[in-house]
């Protein structure tokens, strides 16, 4: 297939990892018959430096344009002034809401040969395999009023937590979707002996439920889930639940594995609908899903520039863009077997090296990924 990727390395680390994950990219394009064009833009604080702007027009219409888009990270302490006008992470944002990415994947995977990076124990952690699904546009974090008064002469502030039933039903059959994919169970997670808005979440979600018979759909408190993600997470498959609880939970999910490097995410608008005359709505360009995948750690400003960060997220959130975007689940299956391989061969970078053992830098695992895939 001929695609085109938009890659948005960003600051820090983030030319580091995205270098690599391109390598792998581009292994697969060869090993496997594919085009991938390969377009660049800025974003962040290398954007704020260069054009004024988080997200610059040209950069936003090249996304727009590209049936998938790669970004490293967005970020440093040069740009955290809280009183500056322009932010590296506004630029995140504009860019999820111009995309329409409403829903978050985060798998957070315990792979054989990492279980002991992990703070827990092995046998609690090994073969933890969960997808968390997370509402990313709406919630606590988009709801008006917004905002802080006075009253009666003390401070105070609000925040809105609303949902309508058309956003909830959308990123729910996600979940469904992706559960009949694998093990076929989803648990929905919300806060229904309390607030409104999580009924009105449970209510949709079962009415979703009915039309997955074949995927089995348990309703979790959100205080509970917590708890299990620690004591028992290899009994989740998909958890699906709204922004702020998603929020929360997918940072406490990824620590299971130990290692920041290592974790994926992709932000999937809507699937792509055929209008009858051979054209698909909802991507500007093609058929195509748009989705936005980027490694959930941050720019790592404290180890920029030296050639050790691991670049496991971003290659294997190129794997989920092969996959969800581009529809190339095979290869995105050969990505992900290749990181496997080189771990399972012992390649470590520092971040996941145990102490005493020997580590290789960005570039050397970036490569030894791509040379799996090609000779697969
Ligand atoms: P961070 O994720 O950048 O780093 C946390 C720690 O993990 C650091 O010690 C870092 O060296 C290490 N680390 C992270 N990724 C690594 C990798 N691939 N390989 C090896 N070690 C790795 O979080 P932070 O330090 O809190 O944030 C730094 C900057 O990144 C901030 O400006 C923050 O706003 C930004 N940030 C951006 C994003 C994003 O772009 N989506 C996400 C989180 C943080």
């Amino acid at each position: 297939m001929d695609a085109i990727i938009m890659l948005l390395p960003g600051d820090g680390i983030g030319p580091e990892v995205v270098a690599e994950a391109r390598k792998v990219l581009a292994a697969v394009a060869e090993r496997y018959g594919h085009t991938f064009a390969f377009h660049e833009g800025l974003m962040g604080g290398c954007a704020i430096d260069a054009a004024g702007a988080a997200l610059p027009e040209e950069t936003l219409a090249g996304c727009l344009a590209a049936d998938a888009v790669l970004l490293g990270a967005v970020g440093g302490p040069q740009w955290s002034d809280p009183k500056a006008p322009v932010r590296p992470e506004q630029g995140l944002l504009q860019l999820r809401a111009a995309m329409g990415v409403y829903a978050n994947l985060r798998p957070v995977r315990v792979l054989d040969a990492l279980v002991d990076a992990s703070p827990l124990r092995p046998e609690r952690v090994r073969g933890v395999d969960v997808m968390i699904v997370r509402e990313l546009t709406g919630g606590l974090y988009f709801g008006r009023p917004q905002g802080r008064e006075t009253v009666n002469g003390e401070r105070a502030a609000v925040d809105t937590l609303r949902y309508r039933e058309s956003e909830i039903r959308r990123v729910v059959r996600v979940g469904f979707e992706l559960a009949r994919g694998r093990r076929g169970k989803v648990t929905s997670v919300d806060k229904a002996n309390v607030l409104a808005s999580s009924r009105l979440w449970r209510e949709v979600t079962h009415e979703v439920a009915a039309d997955y018979p074949d995927v089995v759909c348990e309703d979790v408190l959100v205080d509970a889930c917590a708890m299990y993600l620690i004591n028992r997470p290899a009994d989740f498959d998909v958890i699906v639940t709204e922004n702020m609880f998603g929020d929360i939970l997918s940072d406490e999910a990824s620590m299971i594995t130990g290692s920041l490097g290592m974790l994926p995410s992709a932000s999937l608008g809507d699937a792509p609908v055929d209008n009858g005359q051979g054209l698909a709505v909802g991507s500007q360009r093609s058929k195509t899903r748009p989705g936005l995948y980027e490694p959930i750690h941050g720019s790592a400003p404290d180890i920029a520039g030296r050639g050790i960060a691991n670049p496991l997220a971003t290659i294997l959130s190129a794997a989920m863009l092969l996959r969800s975007s581009l529809g190339l689940a095979e290869e995105a299956a050969a990505v992900e077997a290749a990181v496997e391989r080189v771990l399972a061969d012992g390649c470590r970078t520092a971040d996941i090296a145990r102490p005493g053992e020997g580590a290789i830098g960005t570039v050397e695992m970036g490569e030894r990924v791509a040379e799996v895939v090609s000779k697969q």
